[in-house]
């Protein structure tokens, strides 16, 4: 897919009442945010994420339930707190009266980043791990998948097969695990879960849809774990500050992406820490790594 007239500013139904409003074909180029779920029928239906607090997608996600009738806006469910998925919550939810759902860890990360610049984001309820609900005959199965996020959330669709990311599994990118929301531990047994669903398609947060999702989260398992193998590598090749550590495992990197290629190295470095795998010596200036 290329970005070449990206956003379309155009929604399919995907199944039966279950609407894809891809916003970016790409998770590096988020500008109105990421894309947006509509379920339902002209009765009912749940919008899953916003795109960002920006006129042009929350336009877009008026418009597209006007043209479905207004259905009555049932909830707004979050699959986490990050703008690019929650910032035009606060918009719909005046719009609509609809209430915001999301998990119980993202409400204080909600209220910490975004409830300062967006005052009408209002958290109304929760979402528990297995939370289901049915809107026009659709079910909606809510999975807590944290690792990007502590409190993510994917939703599975069991009568079609999809399974909606968010920011788990991605298009045409690989996650960031970047500390101290993200953590690499987790992410991995989030997306170890996800292989046990009946998934028949994916539809992420960014990119476009994976037709074959259990390679695609095995894909995505194998990247992190070998990663990981690098990691240690690097440590036993005697690379033992972080900068140092970052350029052995990404070789070849840009330069903008250092920094976060530095956090996903930080995340690494965490989870083999807590595995008793490598250790610290020294903090700040002074961060060196050893293995254990
Ligand atoms: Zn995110």
């Amino acid at each position: 897919m290329s970005a070449e007239g990206w956003p379309r500013w155009r929604g399919e139904q995907v199944a039966p009442g279950v609407h894809w409003l891809p916003l970016a074909d790409s998770a590096w180029r988020p500008r109105f945010g990421a894309h947006v779920t509509i379920i339902g029928t002209v009765q009912e239906a749940v919008v899953i994420d916003t795109g960002d607090d920006l006129d042009a997608p929350s336009a877009f996600i008026a418009g597209y339930l006007a043209g479905m009738g207004n259905p009555r806006l049932r909830a707004i469910l979050l699959t986490h707190h990050h703008r690019d998925h929650s910032g035009g919550a606060a918009r719909l939810r005046a719009l609509t009266g609809a209430p915001i759902l999301c998990h119980p860890l993202e409400v204080p990360l909600l209220a910490s980043e975004g409830g300062a610049e967006r005052p009408g984001l209002t958290v109304d309820g929760t979402l528990e791990d297995g939370a289901l609900l049915r809107v026009g005959g659709v079910t909606i199965q809510a999975i807590h998948t944290p690792g990007h996020s502590p409190g993510h959330l994917c939703f599975f669709l069991p009568e079609s097969g999809l399974m909606l990311t968010g920011d788990l599994v991605l298009g045409d990118a690989t996650t960031s695990v970047s500390p101290p929301h993200g953590e690499m531990a987790a992410l991995l047994t989030s997306l170890e879960r996800l292989l046990q669903f009946p998934m028949a398609r994916i539809l992420p947060g960014h990119g476009p849809p994976l037709a074959d999702p259990h390679a695609a989260v095995a894909g995505v398992l194998a990247h992190r774990r070998e990663r990981e193998a690098q990691v240690l590598a690097a440590l036993q090749a005697g690379f033992d500050r972080p900068a140092a550590i970052v350029t052995a495992v990404y070789q070849g990197l840009a330069p903008d992406l250092v920094e976060l290629a530095g956090r996903q190295v930080q995340s690494i470095l965490r989870k083999l820490t807590r595995e008793g795998r490598v250790v610290a010596i020294g903090e700040g200036e002074e961060e060196r790594w050893q293995l254990a």
